[in-house]
């Protein structure tokens, strides 16, 4: 499924809708450059989720747990990571194989460790559609 937003708003509400319909034990998968919005659509799943907390990147832990909305809200960045065993270190597994839902920034970088089933998002802009513009692909995977 393919979804286009042309401002911040749009890429939140889709967060939000995707926030709201998250069963426990949901991976999603984010791809995309820097400044693309990961982090904008990370805030709407955990908004959608009832997170009323502000989501930010998580730039010195690998993850940061918010448990205050229906289910616990697991995002990663793993932009930073030296080597995927850091993921371990973390003990990535409790989250990924638990009853919250994750989502993972850079997630092209650990996909050794995905589950086996995952949502792949992959976002992109276009410059010829506008500054605002991004893509916005969804993926069951699995
Ligand atoms: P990432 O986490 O992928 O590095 P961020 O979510 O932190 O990216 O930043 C995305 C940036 O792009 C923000 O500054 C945001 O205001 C801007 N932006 C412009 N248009 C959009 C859009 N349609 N959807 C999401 N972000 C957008
Ligand atoms: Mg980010």
């Amino acid at each position: 499924m393919v979804i286009e937003t042309r401002n911040v708003k749009e890429t939140l509400e889709l967060g939000i809708k995707i926030g709201q319909e998250a069963k426990p034990g949901l991976v999603i998968a984010l791809e995309g450059d820097l400044g693309v919005g990961k982090t904008v659509l990370a805030q709407g799943v955990a908004k959608g989720l009832g997170v009323e907390e502000m989501v930010c990147s998580p730039t010195f832990t690998i993850v940061q747990v918010y448990e205050e909305g229906r289910y616990p809200f697991y995002h990663f960045d793993v932009y930073r990571l030296e080597d995927p065993d850091e993921m371990y270190e973390v003990g990535f597994e409790d989250y990924f194989y638990g009853e919250g839902v994750c989502m993972v920034e850079w997630a092209e970088m650990i996909k050794e460790i995905l589950p086996s089933s995952y949502l792949k998002i992959e976002i992109s802009k276009d410059p010829q559609q506008g500054v605002d513009y991004r893509k916005i692909t969804l993926t069951q995977v699995g």
